[in-house]
């Protein structure tokens, strides 16, 4: 495994790596949520000074996207996107999608997807039938926008996939923290969608999404912490920040035997097209 020791957080103070070397995109995080109340400047700053330099905060319901907005005004790092959970499609009313819509409209510079919408037949915290209601509805909602979208599936794969082949899907997107086989990796890159992987590949037991961030091309593959959950090995089950990255792209380069520069410079690519990010060199927009 190359460069282990430059990545270690222990010398957190430290930038081993000249900032210019590689730049990395945490493309999935909730930088809004309270698990970073109390020190999101310090897990920015480390992530920055570790060339993880670009975060995307995903909305979970209107006040999350709401917040992610509000962290992308202040924070040139951050990038927002807007959308409800399929935890919370339940609460959405007649005015929710109105909201955000209006609220990606109102700042286009600052929201570059929509999401996270989906399916999650694991916790049904909300209807499964109001689960693909609402699916297709936002999906909808984004193609209006001109927005990728960012995809929970979790325990629903076949549903999703169904729903993702009928659908609009002019502007591509993300199956974030994606959790099924190569099978299923290969008809979602089929869909023109890119696959992310998240911490959970780190994980010793973690064999089919090993196989999938090995196999799939470098040119659809995006990386992702979703902070403040899933934190990599050896942080497993502690708080996730960005800075965490490291420890994926390492795991991810080394299973794939590039250098984890190669890896970053692909990977970040394919964020910074795909979200139209302009400013990963640059702490400014
Ligand atoms: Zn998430």
């Amino acid at each position: 495994m190359k460069h282990m020791e430059e990545f270690s957080v222990k010398k957190r103070q430290e930038a081993p790596v000249p900032l210019s070397a590689i730049s990395l995109v945490d493309t999935h995080c909730h930088l809004d949520m309270n698990a970073y109340a109390h020190d999101l400047d310090v897990v920015l700053q480390n992530a920055f000074q570790h060339n993880v330099r670009a975060v995307v905060s995903v909305g979970i319901d209107v006040h999350s996207s709401r917040r992610a907005v509000e962290l992308a005004r202040r924070y040139p790092m951050i990038s927002a996107t807007v959308g409800i959970h399929p935890h919370d499609v339940d609460n959405i009313t007649d005015k929710t999608l109105p909201i955000l819509a209006d609220l990606a409209e109102r700042n286009k510079e600052h929201i570059v997807g929509y999401g996270e919408i989906g399916l999650d037949y694991v916790k049904q915290y909300s209807s499964p039938e109001n689960q693909r209601r609402q699916f297709r509805n936002q999906l909808s909602l984004a193609d209006e926008l001109g927005l990728p979208v960012i995809i929970h599936d979790r325990e629903a794969h076949e549903d999703a996939l169904t729903i993702l082949q009928e659908g609009p899907l002019h502007y591509g997107g993300i199956m974030h923290c994606f959790s099924g086989d190569l099978d299923f990796a290969k008809k979602i890159l089929d869909r023109g969608l890119h696959i992310s992987i998240p911490g959970t590949v780190t994980f010793k037991n973690a064999t089919l999404l090993q196989e999938v961030a090995r196999k799939i091309p470098l040119s659809s593959l995006l990386l992702e912490t979703d902070g403040p959950f899933l934190a990599p090995h050896p942080y497993r089950g502690k708080r996730n920040e960005p800075l965490f990255m490291l420890y994926t792209a390492q795991v991810v380069a080394g299973l794939r035997d590039i250098s984890i520069e190669e890896l970053a410079r692909q990977t970040s690519q394919n964020a910074g097209a795909l979200f139209g990010l302009h400013h990963l060199n640059s702490p400014q927009k």
